[in-house]
């Protein structure tokens, strides 16, 4: 169903016209076209010049990086649990397995210390986990200066999930340039989107190389096709970078007002008692690409489900947070570290309309709902 007001809706009133035609007159809509550098290199820019190779999805830049890194049969990854499942099925592809770990409280992504805990035991089992994934989730950067803290002490690198946190920054740094490799995602409701896309990014020279030869089927620079190793169809074609150009010279612009939106429903909601936000961390700026509540039943009197089935009957699209990757029934099984954090944060949860076209007055509905829900209790 179309809603009237839907989570997360794209804006293409910049230059994405003009450019798809400009691809279109080049003759060349491939994966070597003039509009993915120009894209790489505005990309770069925004993240205070560490190098971005473009993919043609957020899964495939995943992928990569844990090949990158070394991953391979039988290996461990520590994982995020609270996250969707792309974060961890490409651990899969390559025939290692995840290590889940629960989140914390304030910015919902992995704790770190039961990340240690979680090192500690896998190292006690006789494995060292070759590397740490940890997700920004919902844009909001995770604890890493405690993060990168154990990644140093035990020499285990960081992959940074950043797919929902283009251009959230912490202490002034962009999310997905803490780690050895940070990917970001361009898919079709992300906060920019180049209709699908994805891009890997890095300030190690011969790991951006690397990714730019492995992504092109491993082809040698030679006048006939050569492969000394098996490479992927991974690079973003031509289209999608000329989209994605354009989006970009509006990320500013998105957000600031995707964070606009999260502080009128911060306002609007704030004599409502039982409803809590993701915590924004001193120093850390979300891009806030969606804005999530957790919905105390035992004050407010109604459910998340409830209050999704209500705002639903007005045409106004909400979702679930993300459903643990440790509850999933495709990874039964797989090796957990924590408690009821994540399993509560998505029992709570619901993720409110963010689109850069909401207004004020769409939000005031939005209360409306709500207050009214909660005056049947008082
Ligand atoms: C969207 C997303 C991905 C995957 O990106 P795609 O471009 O859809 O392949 C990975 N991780 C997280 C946390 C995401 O939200």
């Amino acid at each position: 169903m179309s809603y009237s007001l839907p989570l997360s809706f794209p804006v293409f009133d910049g230059n994405e016209s003009i450019y798809i035609q400009q691809a279109i007159s080049s003759g060349n809509l491939a994966t070597n076209g003039a509009f993915i550098s120009k894209f790489e290199s505005k990309l770069s820019k925004k993240i205070r010049f560490h190098q971005a190779v473009a993919l043609n999805s957020g899964t495939s830049a995943l992928h990569l990086a844990l090949v990158l890194l070394g991953v391979g049969q039988g290996d461990e990854v520590l994982c995020q649990s609270f996250t969707f499942c792309a974060s961890a099925n490409p651990v899969v592809y390559l025939g290692a397995t995840p290590i889940f770990v629960d989140s914390e409280e304030d910015t919902w992504n992995i704790s770190p210390e039961l990340l240690e805990d979680a090192i500690l035991s896998r190292i006690a089992l006789g494995k060292k986990p070759k590397a740490i994934i940890v997700v920004h989730l919902f844009g909001m950067p995770a604890k890493m200066k405690e993060i990168m803290e154990i990644s140093q002490k035990y020499t285990i690198p960081i992959l940074e999930d950043a797919a929902e946190a283009v251009g959230s920054t912490l202490n002034g740094e962009s999310c997905g340039t803490f780690g050895k490799i940070g990917v970001f995602s361009f898919n079709g409701n992300k906060i920019i989107t180049s209709g699908g896309g994805g891009a890997l990014i890095s300030s190690d020279a011969s790991v951006i190389e690397r990714a730019r030869y492995l992504s092109t089927q491993a082809r040698e620079d030679l006048p006939y096709y050569q492969h000394l190793e098996i490479g992927y169809n991974y690079r973003m074609n031509n289209m999608a970078g000329a989209i994605g150009l354009a989006q970009l010279e509006r990320l500013d612009g998105f957000i600031a007002k995707r964070r606009l939106i999260n502080d009128r429903y911060r306002i609007l909601f704030e004599d409502f008692p039982g409803i809590t936000f993701q915590t924004e961390l001193i120093d850390s700026r979300s891009n806030y690409w969606l804005t999530s509540i957790l919905i105390d039943e035992n004050q407010t009197g109604f459910s998340n489900d409830r209050l999704r089935i209500l705002l639903f009957k007005s045409g106004i699209e909400t979702r679930f947070l993300w459903k643990p990757l440790h509850l999933q029934p495709a990874y039964r099984g797989v090796p957990f570290y924590g408690g009821h954090i994540s399993e509560n944060l998505f029992l709570k949860g619901l993720c409110l309309p963010s689109s850069v076209s909401l207004t004020y007055d769409d939000q005031k509905i939005i209360a409306g709902v709500i207050e009214k829900e909660l005056s049947k209790i008082s």
